[in-house]
């Protein structure tokens, strides 16, 4: 379905070239967005907003690319010359674009692959602007505009996707990543505060500490399961110490409450410190000597080893951030992630 006619990217850049090519900031990653930069593969879910939304979500640039179908000049985006591995995802909803084993010097001055990431990365329409016949294509996820695709691309496929380099975000590759797990009351609440420290990179909502089998939010939150609402942070320890992560994770919560925190009651809110090894549980067990003598009340955590994670439901995922507005997370899951992170100021993105 691929017509090329003319394309606009080698037109342009041909009485681009003696620009100078602009060098790669070490904080091009970044730089034009203070939100984290995270692989979001919520995949299904379409991100709408009013124009009234990406506007204050975006920067101008974006904007420009993404919702008024702008063209940037060529070897003007950061991204250009960039070769390092990782992940371009869409700078308006995160959703993985383009791999950087795709990626391949065109020449045209625009960030060029020859492959998406994935199925769910792009949709391709006919554009017929300009006097010339394209196949234009957006985010599959939130509709941003993002280039075009062309059929001189090199092997394998022959196609190259010639793209405004301000409509996208560079995620590099990471370490490996390790996996810390903790129950620390409503999962909204932990999610949300464990997303906004330092080498975080994505926190699972989910249940466990129980016996019984794939359970249910119903199930456990009605306290039928003997399950505790609990979260997976998948942390890149090259950034940020399990250590700190138990700060972080102490720091959340009232550990002196048995059964319970915030205003919800039952043994499906305990707190709960899981371990892996003898090493962490020694972390553990020294944080709890350390802050016992803060409290007066015995510390009521538990420490447990760790035995068995069973991810939430998919509309518990990232429920903050889907739900700003939702009456429990206004009046309890943000104040107690602000009081949190008041607290670990230096752990902070
Ligand atoms: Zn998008």
């Amino acid at each position: 379905m691929i017509k090329l006619i003319s394309s606009l990217c080698l037109i342009v850049a041909f009485s681009a070239c003696a620009q100078q090519n602009k060098k790669v900031a070490s904080s091009y990653v970044s730089k034009n967005n203070d939100v984290s930069v995270s692989l979001d593969t919520t995949w299904t879910e379409k991100v709408v907003k009013s124009d009234a939304e990406w506007k204050k979500s975006l920067t101008p640039k974006q904007y420009y690319i993404l919702r008024e179908h702008g063209t940037e000049r060529p070897f003007s985006s950061e991204l250009y010359e960039v070769k390092e591995e990782g992940v371009y995802v869409c700078a308006g909803c995160k959703n993985p674009l383009f791999g950087s084993d795709s990626k391949f010097n065109s020449g045209t001055g625009w960030p060029s692959y020859f492959k998406p990431y994935s199925t769910k990365s792009l949709n391709v329409s006919a554009d017929n602007s300009l006097g010339m016949q394209r196949d234009a294509l957006t985010c599959k996820r939130c509709d941003g505009h993002l280039g075009h695709v062309f059929n001189d691309g090199p092997k394998p496929t022959g196609l190259r996707y010639c793209i405004d380099g301000d409509g996208l975000l560079f995620v590099p590759k990471q370490g490996k990543l390790a996996v810390a797990t903790f129950a620390g009351g409503c999962f909204w609440c932990t999610e949300t505060i464990f997303e906004s420290i330092k080498g975080v990179q994505e926190v699972i909502s989910g249940y466990s500490g129980g016996k019984e089998t794939n359970p249910s939010y119903e199930s456990v939150g009605g306290g039928r399961t003997s399950h505790a609402e609990a979260f997976q942070v998948y942390y890149d320890p090259n950034v940020i110490s399990y250590n700190d992560l138990v700060r972080v994770f102490f720091a959340s919560i009232d550990p002196t409450i048995v059964n319970g925190q915030g205003p919800d009651r039952g043994a499906q809110y305990r707190t709960i410190a899981f371990y892996t090894n003898d090493s962490e549980k020694a972390i553990i067990d020294a944080k709890i000597a350390e802050i016992a003598k803060e409290y007066s009340k015995p510390i009521a955590t538990q420490v447990v080893k760790f035995d068995k994670f069973y991810e939430a439901e998919e509309y518990h995922q990232n429920f903050v951030k889907r739900n700003p507005n939702q009456g429990y997370v206004r009046a309890e899951s943000i104040p107690r992630r602000e009081r949190t992170l008041a607290k670990v100021k230096d752990l902070v993105k």
